[in-house]
Order: structure tokens, then C-alpha cells, then sequence
């Protein structure tokens, strides 16, 4: 050891001497990480990075011993045979490429160290002919023992080395590796002697052997540093990529919002700072209220505008620092988490405004406007659930329980008790689907009369639901339910065309009245049912009557008013129900041609005991006068009320007075009503409508009126 380390401080040029040790280290430092690289990659990557580590590893060693040769003070003129010096460049190269294939054969756990030995070899093998290359004017003479004993720590010291680099990672391999590189040069310096023997001056010159050391030194450096840059990159690239899986993994491709799994995963999070903290979390449910009709009647390519478009929206709204969060989880789902950390709502009340003002915010597609809307169901955490599971579905049944109450109230909070309720009700979802085709719906028929002569001028079709166990339920705890489930359109479509069928037979031939419901105007074909229906029962258009309220409108005014304007150019009339509560706005009346305004039935019933209602009956009907349009008054049950209504002028009247609504045997038994054969009962006006019908169906006209 002493003998070794006075052959460096003793014969060796201390500056070149550091170089060759720090190009040694960085050397074998690059070398380590690119062994590392070899050890994952697979295929033709794998082979890059291995002819990369063997280039690099075998670079290093030869320029280590190179630099350390020019530094070697031989005090005799020396040189370099070319030949010999690059055979010692390949034999490095080459054998460090079998070494470490063999390290990473995995064939079996000592290969790791078979691999190193071979290295080992390689490094030796590029010393000693590097020695031989080295010409000196003098007798050369070597130490046997230094020489085997530089070989054996070459070999071992690699062998260690690779073993490292395969299982303990790349710094200990570094380590070992610049040991085993100087070691073999410094002990194998050791063994060399030399004899002085003058043959001519000329032969070496310091200067000279500087700038080769330099500008080997410089060379080995770009080849290590083009080493070092592609593991980088590669390390880049690989960051990269496993930055987009994770995006992936975690964010709706669509909206770029957070997904189902990163939800439930920040919800884990949430629901811990909530307990640690003694902080309470609001999950809120959000479903869109007009996706699956934006995507029917748009196309799908509008679908995802509008979810992009919201995305972005929501995106902008929510701030994470603040403990708020949003993802879709669904199609037209999401949801969202908020930390309430004041005693009272108001934090989390202010998030749903801004979530609700986004969701209702018109979206500008293809030169239209379209408002989603959404109903919200919240369940806050630990108060109204003290799990995960049963927050999410308290927070999903306050969400249905908003979409039931559509246009209402679009936020729910959870109550105790909403469970039962919901389970009831999904059971009489399941009862209603079956309702139809076991025969227990049925249409009543209530009488609407003219005030002045108390003539019938038509019947409104009001349905009915016979439930074999709970017996009759009213259409106000039924319909809102069809509604929601979509099988109002089934139930719609069924009341029209009976209706129709019947009425096509009725004497005297006097309108029929069908309501319609908003969900009709939402989803389907409005206007091409009602034709359908009207040439399959030979009913003229003249004689139905069709009732909507201003919710039908109230959603997409645009689209309701072309459907109407289309139907009502069959020679349908169409009338506004409930008029008077809720919307009712003089706009909706001036935007379109209605055939009749029916004032709400509340209004009749204050009449005589509230000024207010008896205003406000004077008022419609002056507006009625104006617009020229008819009105009639609903849900007339005195004598009073009926020529309270004479008095100001109003044209129709409905109610329990005049009849109750009955089934159609029961009308019939009163003999206003009689039934007739079609062909006798179809009057020339009849026929004509029916022709003018079938020239539209066909597009002879135009439908649009
Ligand atoms: P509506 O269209 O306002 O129907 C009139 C309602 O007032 C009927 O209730 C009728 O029985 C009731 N009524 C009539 N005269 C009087 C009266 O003098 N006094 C009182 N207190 N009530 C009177 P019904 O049949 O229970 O229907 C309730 C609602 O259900 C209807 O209100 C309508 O909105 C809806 N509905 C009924 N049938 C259908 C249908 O086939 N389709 C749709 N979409 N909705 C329907
Ligand atoms: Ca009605
Ligand atoms: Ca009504």
C-alpha cells in the first residue's frame, strides 16, 4: 500500500493525476446511471443503453489510464505505439460490453459478479496493452506480485462493483467502480520499473504531453457528458410520460376536471382532515338536468361542447386552497366537496350559488344558446353520514329529490327520512312502468262549458291511476314521478291517442283537451306524434286542444315555441294552463298565439273572499280581451263564482260545478254525450281538416305557421 501510494505522490504529475481520478469518478458515476437505465429498459432500448454504458464506462477507464500515463513521471523520454494504444481503446470497450451483458443476464444471482469480473478483465486487459503501447527509452521490468495483485483487485472490485449497480442502486457502483479502475492503474504503476537507457533527446517533450492529456481529457469528458445528457432526457421523457398516465388515470379526458377514482380518492383525504381537524365536509351530488335531450335532439358533438364548455367553467370557479373540489364522475355527473369550517352554511351556500350560476349559464353552440341546468343534492359530513358510502348516496338522494322538484328548487339539502321516502317512491316508479300494460290507467273527463249559454265546448282528458294495492292516486302524485323517469312520454303519448280515438267519435263534435307535460317538450317529437295521432284516429285537428303550462316553455322557449308553431299550423289549438302562478309572464302570452289562457283555479276560489284574486281575474281577463285571446276559469264550484264570471266577461268555465271529471260510461250515462259511427259524425269540416292534415304530413304545405 505504501509502496503504492509513494508511486503516485513520488512518480506521478499531482495535477494530471486529480484529472484522471476526477474523470475516473465522473466516469463511473455516469456509467452507474446508465447501468441503472440498462437494468429496466427491455428490447432495443435496453441494447442502447447497454452499448451507452459500455462507450462510456470504456471511454472513462482509457482516458483515466491515458491521463494517468501522461502524468506517470518515467524520467526517460517515452511515446505511444498508435496501434497498440487504440487496441487497448477497443479491448475496454468491447470487453466492458460482455461484462455487463453478462451482469444483467439474470441467468443466475452471481452473474451480476461473473459480469463484474469480466469488466474487471477488460480493464486490465486495456492497462497492460496501454503498458505495452508505452514506449520508453529504458529496460522495462515488472513486479510480479503488484501485477497479480493489480488484477485480482481489478477483477474483484469490479465484480463488487456490478453486483452493487444490480442490487444496492448506482452510488455504491460508482464508488466501487472508481476504485477498481484506480486501483489496477496505480498498483499496476506499481509493478512497472524502468531502467534509464539514452538511446536520442527527442523522444518526449512535457508541454506536449499536456495538451494530449488536456485534450483527452476533453474528449473523454463530451463522451461521458453525451452519456449524462441522454439519461437525463431519458428521465425527462420518462417524467413526462408518467405525468400524462397519471393525468390519464386521474382526470376526465372531456373536461379535464378530476374523475371517479381521483374523487374518491380526495374524498378519503377530505373525510380525514374532517375527523383530525374536527372540521364538517359538504358533498354535493350534481346532475345535469337537459344532457340526455342536448345530446338526443343536438347530436353528441354538442353533448361534449357543453360539458367541455361547463368544465372550463368549473375549472375557473372552484379553488382547491380553499378546500373546495369538483370531478365528473359521470356522464352528466358530478361532484363536488367543500370544507365548512364556520359554524352556519354560508361558506358552502355561496359555493352552490357560484356552482349554480355556472350550470345555468347559457353555453353558446353553433350559434344558439343552451342552458344545462342541474339539481344539487347535499349531504354534509359527519351530521348527515359518519361513512363514505352513506354520504354519497345521502347526497344522491338529495339530488334526486331536487330533480324531482324541478324548476322549483334546484338545490336539495338531506333530511332523515328521505331514504323511505325514495324507496317508496322507486317502488312506485316499478308499480307505474307495469301500470300501463296491466290496464289500470284510465282517462276521466271533465266538461268545460261557455259561461253565457252554458253550452259544452269540450272535455279536458285528465288520467287516472288504479293501483291494485294502494287504489286510486292522484295524477299530482304520479305525474311529477313520470317525469322524472321519462315514462311520461309512454303515458302522454297513451292519453293523447285515447283521447283522440274517443273524441273522434263524440256527438255533438266538441274539442278534446290533453295535457301536456314539459318533459313532452324536452325529449321526442312533439309535432310528429300529434300528427301521427291525429291521422291514425280520424280526429280533426281542430278538435284537440292541447294544454301546457309555462315550465313546457320555460326550458328552451325557442325550441318549444317551433314546436308549437308547428302543431298549431295542423290546426291544433293550444292552450296555457294554470295561467296566473308560477311563471306566467305577459311576454310568454305575446310570443305566442295561444287559442286560450286557463286562469288557475286558486284565483276562482278567493274571488269572493280576497280582492287580490279578484284583481287579478279582472286582469287577465282585460288581457285576455287585448290579446284576443279566450279565457276560461278553472275549478268554478259555486253558482257565485259562475256569474261572478258572467259579470266580467269571461268567456269559459271548468269546474265541479258544472261536472266533476268522470269516466267516459259515466259522461255518456248523463246523455251530453253521445258516441256515434265515425263516418256519420266526421262533417264535411271534418274531412277537409283531415285532407289539409294529410297535405302537411306529406309536406304539400308548409309546416311552420
Ligand atoms: P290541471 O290540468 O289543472 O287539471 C285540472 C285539475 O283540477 C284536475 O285535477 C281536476 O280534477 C281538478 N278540478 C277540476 N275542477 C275542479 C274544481 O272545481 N275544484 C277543484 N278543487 N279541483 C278541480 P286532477 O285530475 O287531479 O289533475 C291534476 C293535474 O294533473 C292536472 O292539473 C294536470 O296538470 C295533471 N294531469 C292530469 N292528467 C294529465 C295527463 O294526462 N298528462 C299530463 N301531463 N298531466 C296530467
Ligand atoms: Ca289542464
Ligand atoms: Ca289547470
Amino acid at each position: 500500500m505504501m509502496t503504492v501510494l509513494g508511486c503516485i505522490v513520488y512518480d506521478h504529475n499531482i495535477w494530471l493525476v486529480l484529472m484522471a481520478v476526477l474523470l475516473c469518478g465522473t466516469g463511473s458515476w455516469v456509467t452507474s446511471r446508465l447501468f441503472s437505465k440498462t437494468i429496466t429498459a427491455s428490447g432495443k432500448q435496453r441494447v442502447g443503453w447497454q452499448a451507452m454504458t459500455a462507450l462510456s464506462a470504456g471511454v472513462a477507464i482509457w482516458c483515466t489510464h491515458f491521463v494517468a500515463m501522461l502524468g506517470y513521471d518515467a524520467r526517460v523520454p517515452i511515446g505511444f505505439d498508435l496501434p497498440l494504444t487504440v487496441v487497448s481503446l477497443l479491448a475496454v470497450v468491447f470487453g466492458n460490453a460482455i461484462g455487463f451483458a453478462v451482469a444483467i443476464s439474470k441467468r443466475h444471482f452471481l452473474m451480476p459478479a461473473l459480469g463484474g469480473a469480466i469488466v474487471g478483465l477488460a480493464i486490465s486487459t486495456m492497462h497492460y496493452t496501454g503498458m505495452i503501447a508505452y514506449r520508453v527509452q529504458g529496460i522495462v521490468s515488472w513486479d510480479a506480485t503488484y501485477l497479480v495483485a493489480s488484477i485480482l483487485l481489478s477483477v474483484a472490485l469490479s465484480s463488487a462493483a456490478l453486483h452493487f449497480g444490480m442490487r444496492k442502486g448506482s452510488n455504491l457502483m460508482a464508488v466501487v467502480l472508481t476504485l477498481a479502475i484506480a486501483v489496477l492503474h496505480f498498483t499496476g504503476m506499481t509493478a512497472f520499473r524502468i531502467e534509464p537507457m539514452f538511446v536520442d533527446g527527442s523522444f518526449s517533450n512535457p508541454d506536449s504531453l499536456w495538451t494530449l492529456a488536456i485534450a483527452i481529457s476533453g474528449m473523454a469528458f463530451v463522451i461521458v457528458a453525451c452519456g449524462l445528457v441522454s439519461y437525463l432526457i431519458d428521465n425527462g421523457t420518462r417524467a413526462e410520460t408518467i405525468e400524462h398516465l397519471r393525468q390519464m388515470a386521474l382526470y376526465d379526458a372531456l373536461t379535464g376536471l378530476p374523475n371517479r377514482a381521483n374523487f374518491n380518492e380526495k374524498l378519503d383525504r377530505e373525510l380525514a382532515v374532517a375527523d383530525t381537524q374536527k372540521i364538517r365536509i359538504a358533498m354535493i351530488g350534481i346532475d345535469l338536468n337537459r344532457f340526455k335531450e342536448i345530446n338526443d335532439t343536438r347530436g353528441h358533438h354538442v353533448g361534449d361542447e357543453v360539458l367541455t364548455d361547463l368544465g372550463i367553467r368549473l375549472k375557473n370557479l372552484v379553488r382547491e386552497d380553499k378546500g373546495e373540489f369538483i370531478a365528473r364522475v359521470g356522464g352528466d355527473e358530478f361532484a363536488a366537496l367543500f370544507r365548512i369550517e364556520d359554524k352556519d352554511l354560508t361558506g358552502v351556500n355561496r359555493f352552490l350559488k357560484g356552482l349554480e350560476a355556472v350550470m345555468f349559464s347559457p353555453i353558446n353552440v353553433d350559434e344558439s344558446q343552451i342552458v344545462a341546468g342541474a339539481s344539487f343534492g347535499v349531504a354534509i359530513y359527519p351530521n348527515d353520514a359518519t361513512t363514505k358510502e352513506t354520504l354519497v348516496s345521502n347526497a344522491d338522494l338529495a339530488m334526486y329529490r331536487a330533480k324531482s322538484q324541478l324548476t322549483e328548487k334546484r338545490v336539495c339539502f338531506y333530511e332523515a327520512g328521505m331514504d323511505t321516502a325514495v324507496k317508496a317512491r322507486r317502488c312506485m316508479a316499478a308499480d307505474l312502468r307495469k301500470a300501463l300494460s296491466r290496464n289500470q290507467l284510465s282517462i276521466h273527463y271533465q266538461v268545460q262549458t261557455s259561461v253565457s249559454t252554458g253550452e259544452v265546448t269540450g272535455y279536458e282528458a285528465l288520467l287516472r291511476w288504479h293501483h291494485p294495492e294502494h287504489g286510486f292516486i292522484p295524477p299530482s302524485d304520479f305525474i311529477p314521478l313520470a317525469e322524472e323517469n321519462g315514462l311520461i312520454l309512454q303515458l302522454g303519448e297513451w292519453v293523447l291517442r285515447t283521447a283522440c280515438t274517443a273524441a273522434a267519435s263524440w256527438e255533438p263534435a266538441c274539442k278534446v283537451a290533453v295535457n301536456l307535460s314539459a318533459v313532452q317538450f324536452a325529449a321526442g317529437d312533439l309535432p310528429k306524434l300529434v300528427m301521427s295521432v291525429l291521422l291514425e284516429t280520424g280526429l280533426a285537428p281542430h278538435r284537440l286542444e292541447l294544454e301546457l303550462t309555462e315550465t313546457a316553455i320555460l326550458k328552451d322557449r325557442e325550441r318549444a315555441f317551433h314546436m308549437l308553431r308547428q302543431i298549431k299550423s295542423y290546426g291544433v289549438s293550444v292552450a296555457l294552463d294554470d295561467f296566473g302562478i308560477g311563471y306566467s309572464s305577459i311576454d310568454t302570452l305575446r310570443s305566442f298565439p295561444f287559442s286560450k289562457i286557463k286562469l288557475d283555479r286558486s284565483f276562482i276560489d278567493e274571488a269572493h273572499s280576497n280582492e287580490e284574486a279578484l284583481t287579478i281575474i279582472r286582469t287577465v281577463l282585460a288581457l285576455g280581451k287585448g290579446l284576443r285571446i279566450p279565457v276560461l276559469a278553472e275549478g268554478v264550484e259555486t253558482k257565485e263564482q259562475l256569474s261572478l264570471l258572467e259579470s266580467e266577461g269571461c268567456g269559459e268555465a271548468q269546474g265541479y260545478l258544472l261536472g266533476r271529471p268522470a269516466s267516459l260510461d259515466q259522461i255518456l250515462a248523463t246523455g251530453r254525450l253521445s258516441i256515434v259511427e265515425r263516418s256519420l259524425s266526421s262533417s264535411i269540416a271534418d274531412a277537409k281538416d283531415q285532407t289539409s292534415l294529410a297535405d302537411v304530413a306529406v309536406g304539400r304545405t308548409g309546416t311552420d305557421g
